[in-house]
């Protein structure tokens, strides 16, 4: 289903398009410059706040775009570890945005960032079986301003915490494309925003520590190897085999392994950087030994690092995490294999971290509310 909201996000303006928009309605294009000043480093809340322009300017800006695409709902927090911003759109849809700022604790690896993860798409059309976001199908894609947003409520949130004298700054570390949706399913928009939060005159974030992770769409994964934009690729990859990837993820049925290594290995040949391979691990579902060690060999041959994540439960679905040794036992394979491995601690369970479910919990209590 498409949205048409009545007015366009400011936020999803290149200076280029707007000083188009700007001259093309008798304002001067320097003006461009000034308002993007005031969106990315100000981050002011309202267009009166913009008081180097001229009147008629914040009138016309008033009437022409949006200025507050996404609304702030709730921060669920969890100790201090992680902030889960619930965020509501133009037609009450909701978003999840997750700042995570604990330490990652890996096989033989340390590494105390602060991660944003962004969110792509109301639900997902993929339908991967172990998936909250999938559960319900995609409801609609985000808009580049609806995505560039997310990331001013994450500065606000942060400005509120540092020193006024560098609220000016972007105060996280990395930028994970993994919230809610499937990313390369929105190119456009996801490309267009991760220019704009890339771009010096906007967040000015380097494009090195943006990670994008796709569920495997073959034909834009090389079309992303092509992009000025270098940007990191992760990979859902959660089966080591046709057999097993299949059985949880339809997406494998279009695009089975024989076609998405080979993407997967042109898009690291082209950035000289190293693929994530992510692999949820689930209770006898993909979590055997010879799992392991076929994922071993994927990873080896395609120079690629492997992010083991244990799976987060979800409400109405009957896969499990596996124990612990058994998680440790698959690491091991990988490890002893000489792969590049991080096996991910448990963050965030108690606040839904997984994807998509706190936005479908408050879907659903939204629902309980309005039928009874
Ligand atoms: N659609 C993209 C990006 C969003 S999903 C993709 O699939 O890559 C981000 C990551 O969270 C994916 O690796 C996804 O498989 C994983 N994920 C989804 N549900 C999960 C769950 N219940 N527990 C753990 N990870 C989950
Ligand atoms: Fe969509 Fe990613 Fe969830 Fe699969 S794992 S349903 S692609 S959000």
């Amino acid at each position: 289903m498409k949205f048409a909201p009545e007015k366009p996000a400011i936020y999803g303006e290149t200076l280029d398009t707007l000083t188009t928009l700007l001259k093309e309605h008798g304002h001067p294009a320097f003006r461009a410059q000034q308002i993007m000043e005031w969106l990315y480093k100000k981050r002011v809340r309202t267009w009166d706040e913009m008081t180097n322009l001229s009147r008629p300017l914040r009138t016309w800006l008033t009437e022409t775009f949006e200025l507050e695409p996404t609304t702030f709902v709730l921060n669920k927090q969890s100790e201090d570890v992680t902030d889960k911003l619930l965020l509501e759109l133009g037609d009450k849809s909701l978003i999840e945005t997750v700042i995570i700022r604990a330490p990652q604790l890996g096989v033989g690896q340390e590494n105390s960032r602060k991660t944003i993860c962004i969110s792509t798409q109301v639900g997902c059309a993929m339908g991967c079986k172990f998936c909250a976001s999938g559960l319900e199908g995609l409801k609609r894609n985000l808009s580049a301003g609806e995505i560039v947003h997310q990331l001013i409520h994450v500065c606000r949130q942060e400005d509120a915490r540092t020193p006024r004298a560098h609220a000016e700054l972007v105060s996280f570390d990395n930028l994970v494309v993994m919230g809610m949706g499937e990313p390369l399913h929105n190119y456009d928009a996801i490309m267009r925003a991760l220019t704009i939060l890339n771009a010096s005159w906007g967040l000015g974030f380097g494009a090195r520590r943006i990670t994008l992770s796709t569920s495997g769409l073959v034909p834009k994964i090389r079309q992303l190897a092509d992009e000025p934009l270098g940007i990191r690729l992760a990979i859902s990859l959660h089966g080591a085999t046709d057999e097993v990837r299949e059985q949880i993820m339809p997406v494998n049925k279009k695009w089975p392994l024989a076609e998405l290594l080979p993407a997967v290995r042109e898009f690291s040949e082209k950035h000289g950087r190293m693929v994530t391979l992510e692999f949820i691990l689930i209770e006898e579902i993909n979590d055997s030994l010879d799992q392991a060690e076929k994922l071993r060999d994927i990873a080896y041959d395609l120079h690629a690092h492997v992010n083991l994540i244990p799976y987060n439960t979800v409400e109405g679905l009957p896969w499990k995490r596996p124990s612990l040794t058994r998680q440790e036992k698959f690491a091991q394979v990988l490890d002893r294999g000489g792969v590049s491995v991080t096996l991910r601690r448990e963050k965030g369970h108690a606040i839904d971290a997984a994807c998509g479910q706190l936005r479908l919990k408050t879907e659903k209590s939204r629902e309980t509310s309005v039928s009874n």
